[in-house]
């Protein structure tokens, strides 16, 4: 494995910096509103030749390398920070690559432009009330009717489905047989009638997911990706796009945060001294680094892997597992400890240290252990697929 970015890297990260300070100006503010910030960023990306940088040019994309795009979201991330770039990941990181790897040609070129110069959000509607780890057990049905389905049951915990224009849907079209043979995966239009999305509250006070209701919704058979039934394999795909989702991004992400608390722990005084002084917060800090630099050396792997050709395999979850799952909980805790008795003081409390985003990360962290497969999952998938060990016993014995 080389670490080092070869001189043509080098030059494209140049550009992609000019880029970026010249079309995202310190003293311009991003538009009002999440979307409107989002589809701001996304178009500017896209005009500059920034968007898509691994897609075929005739769906919008610009052929490049891997490599280019790691460098572009490393640099472009502070950036996506501040204008809500980062809100489209379902769109990014799942159906663009889902379509691009098994949709059809008009799929392809209808949606991965429409992804790229942002007008398209994308959410993903897997999870029903009685099949959540067990993704196969969904009910929702979908009826051939003409040249349409007729899609009815209810979806849940659908990020973004609020703010989306469209919908990853695994719906049932078998009712015998095993149950993961009956599945068939379709695009769902959210402004269609008969698609009623109601948010639910989270522990962070925000609305960021929803349950789903699909009364007669008539999607077209042109929307299908892959063959009917055959959806179980598509599924497949995305999820191992989901979870292989970054780990450099990840990591690159949580070391910002990472900087961030050790700047808090400088700022923050407690009996006369910065918190940074306190041994056992040093210890802490240091051992996060120090899980953080592993994660990202993991994230090296995975890219070694995929420069070689290697799709996204269950080894996607080690990282998700290292970093999702087990670290970001646990740094966002040790920032609530590093504040002490001001972590109490959430967003728009007076006295909320940085607003309150610690307060943000640390609620929102509670999440991580369930979305995107929880741990437990997770650890099944390493221990059988990863390290080959035997089934688990209960899953071993419901056969
Ligand atoms: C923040 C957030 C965002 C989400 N976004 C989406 C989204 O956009 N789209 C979507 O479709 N879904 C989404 N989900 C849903 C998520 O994928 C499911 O919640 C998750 O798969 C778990 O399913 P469940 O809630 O039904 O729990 P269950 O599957 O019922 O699990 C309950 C408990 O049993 C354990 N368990 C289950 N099976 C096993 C097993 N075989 N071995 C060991 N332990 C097991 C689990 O680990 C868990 O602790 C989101 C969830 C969260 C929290």
């Amino acid at each position: 494995m080389d670490f080092r970015y070869t001189p043509e890297d080098e030059v494209f990260r140049d550009k992609v910096k000019a880029f970026l300070k010249k079309t995202f100006p310190e003293n311009e503010a991003p538009p009002e509103g999440q979307i409107e910030a989002y589809r701001t960023y996304q178009r500017r990306l896209f005009d500059g030749g920034f968007a898509g940088i691994r897609f075929k040019k005739i769906y919008g994309g610009q052929e490049g390398t891997m490599m280019q795009e790691i460098i572009l979201s490393e640099e472009t991330a502070p950036y996506a920070e501040r204008w809500g770039g980062g809100m489209n990941t379902i769109g990014h990181g799942m159906a663009g690559h889902t379509i691009n790897v098994a949709g059809t040609e008009e799929q392809k070129e209808f949606f991965i432009p429409k992804l790229l110069d942002g007008s398209h959000i994308w959410c993903q509607g897997f999870s029903e009330p009685d099949a959540g780890s067990d993704a196969a057990s969904i009910i929702t049905s979908a009826v051939p009717d003409g040249d349409d389905y007729v899609v009815n049951g209810q979806k849940i915990w659908t990020s973004a489905g609020h703010l989306a224009d469209w919908c990853l849907l695994t719906v049932r079209t078998r009712q015998d047989g095993p149950k993961h043979k009956g599945i068939t995966f379709l695009l769902m239009d959210m402004k269609a009638p008969g698609v009623e999305v109601r948010p639910i509250a989270q522990i962070t006070g925000e609305g960021e997911f929803n349950e789903v209701f699909m009364k007669d919704v008539r999607i077209p058979q042109t929307m299908r990706v892959g063959k009917e039934n055959e959806g179980w394999y598509i599924t497949l795909t995305t999820l191992a796009f989901e979870r292989a989702m970054g780990d450099l991004n990840l990591a690159n992400s949580m070391m910002r945060f990472h900087r961030r608390m050790i700047d808090m722990a400088k700022t923050i005084k407690r009996s006369g001294k910065p918190v940074l002084a306190d041994n056992d917060i040093r210890q802490k800090i240091a051992e996060t680094y120090t899980k953080l630099l592993a994660l990202k050396i993991n994230g090296y792997r995975n890219l070694d892997n995929a420069l070689r050709g290697g799709t996204p395999g269950p080894q996607g979850s080690i990282g998700a597992l290292m970093g999702q799952k087990t670290l970001n909980p646990k740094m966002t805790e040790l920032a609530m400890e590093i504040q002490g008795p001001y972590h109490q003081l959430v967003e728009g409390s007076p006295g909320a240290i940085s607003d309150g985003r610690f307060q943000y990360a640390y609620l929102r962290a509670k999440g991580n252990t369930i979305e995107a497969g929880t741990t437990e999952i997770l650890r099944n998938i390493i221990g059988e697929r990863v390290l080959g060990l035997p089934k688990d016993a209960a899953r071993a014995a419901a056969k």
